[in-house]
């Protein structure tokens, strides 16, 4: 078993996340431009789109889709994704060539499977997955307003966990935005704050946590990583995950392994 990992960019300005389990290659969201996508690739050593097996959709949000009419048509890549997500987003992508998924029901793209799991956003019908094969497990949850039982559930025994952590409570409080935009980001149906995605990571204990969707205005890589240290040192004992972090204007690191 062999996967390689990497978050190509991870905030509000566009997320995309490149996954390779032995020779299948998926993106997970395809939200920033075709070019970066194609210049993404080439630098983690992926140099041919073409290669991809799969796109795999979360959310009609453009921070997710930005480049998808672009790679999916000059590549011909099949998308993934619930039928209302693919209702919202054609008017920009026109007609591009997909496979529809149902919440809570998994599937497979050759020797791959997929869980997608409901989780509430201010989108027509976003889905968090979980991503298996054999004994490999790997969790995403992006943007996504409260957690669950139901999710943490969903998402234990995860070897990498990839998690939204969009902002500091106290900063995005004290920040400039209007009280309109502030209670959007804050509602159960916004995106998770530092706080969150560590209780979610106490909850689920991955072995690896990849954070991203850092805001750049609410938050920073060293503070969302301060916060989330701070709050699982306080509340666990024996449990720290090795945890990268994705800086928002950065691609993020390759993890990978490779075993017999
Ligand atoms: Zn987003
Ligand atoms: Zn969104």
């Amino acid at each position: 078993m062999r996967f390689k990992l990497c978050v190509l960019a991870g905030s509000s300005k566009g997320n995309s996340i490149f996954l390779k389990i032995d020779d299948e290659r998926f993106l997970i969201d395809a939200g920033i431009s075709n070019r970066k996508i194609e210049k993404a690739l080439k630098d983690i050593n992926e140099p041919n789109p073409s290669h991809l097996t799969g796109i795999i959709i979360t959310h009609e949000h453009s921070d997710h889709i930005k480049g998808l009419k672009t790679l999916a048509k000059k590549y011909q890549i099949k998308s993934w994704l619930t039928y209302d997500t693919y209702k919202k987003i054609r008017p920009k992508t026109g007609p591009i060539d997909t496979e529809f998924i149902e919440v809570a029901e998994s599937f497979s793209i050759g020797s791959v499977n997929f869980i997608p799991y409901e989780i509430p956003h201010d989108a027509v019908d976003p889905v968090a997955y979980v991503i298996t094969k054999e004994k490999l497990r790997i969790g995403i949850l992006l943007d996504c307003g409260k957690t669950s039982t139901y999710l943490f559930d969903g998402f234990r025994n995860l070897d990498v966990l990839i998690i939204e952590a969009n902002h500091s409570f106290d900063q995005l409080l004290s920040s400039t935005y209007s009280d309109v935009l502030k209670t959007r980001i804050l509602s159960s149906e916004g995106h998770l704050s530092n706080w969150h995605a560590a209780e979610f990571i106490i909850n689920a204990t991955p072995k690896v946590v990849v954070i991203t969707h850092i805001s750049e205005n609410n938050n920073s890589a060293e503070l969302a990583l301060s916060e989330i240290e701070s709050i699982l040192a306080l509340n666990t004992e024996n449990y720290m995950p090795f945890i990268v972090i994705v800086p928002s204007n950065e691609r993020g690191a390759i993890i990978s392994l490779e075993e017999e």
